[in-house]
């Protein structure tokens, strides 16, 4: 039995296009992950961060991990693009959320999912839109959500 589950990932500091491309591979790669499809890339100012110009997209996989597992993995996916936490909401080289697991709702000190803040950002909303224009999220429809969110600004990267 597989779930489906959606990543967001950014990156602000250093080559984040090059960061983002390497952690589409390493998640692509990791065992108790099926498949993946990602969303187009997104350029967006920071909105509740710091730093330079983010690069943003989101993924699709299926996965045979546990939630907890899988966030195990994407924290080693972020310690090996040299992710520091010196404070919080710093600028960072590699952000990988885990915004949807299957239907499932976990409250736990270390994961929230839904993702708690995922949906008043639009460099969330817009790839994962993109990804799968009809799924139902709780807090409203994509239009709804992205209206709310119109004086965050973003850009769709050509490919
Ligand atoms: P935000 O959560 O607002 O996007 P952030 O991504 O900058 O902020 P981090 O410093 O990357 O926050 O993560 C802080 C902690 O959040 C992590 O140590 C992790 O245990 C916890 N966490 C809770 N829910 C999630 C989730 N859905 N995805 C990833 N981390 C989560
Ligand atoms: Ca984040
Ligand atoms: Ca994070």
């Amino acid at each position: 039995m597989s779930t489906l589950a959606y990543i967001g990932l950014g990156a602000n500091l250093g080559n984040a296009r090059q960061t983002i491309a390497a952690a589409i591979d390493a998640l692509r790669q990791s065992s108790g992950i099926l498949t993946l499809k990602q969303a187009p890339l997104y350029s967006s100012d920071p909105v509740d961060a710091q730093g330079p110009i983010f690069i943003n997209t989101v993924v699709a996989i299926d996965t045979t991990l546990e939630p907890l597992s899988l966030l195990d993995r994407l924290q080693a996916i972020e310690q090996e693009h040299g992710r520091e936490r010196p404070y919080r909401n710093a600028p960072r080289t590699l952000d990988l959320d885990l915004l949807l697991y299957g239907t499932f709702t976990i409250d736990t000190p270390r994961l929230s999912v839904p993702h708690p803040r995922m949906h008043h950002r639009a460099f969330v909303l817009r790839p994962l839109k993109d990804l799968t224009p009809d799924l139902q999220l709780a807090q409203g429809s994509f239009t709804t959500l992205l209206a709310g969110c119109q004086d965050q600004k973003l850009d769709r990267l050509v490919d």
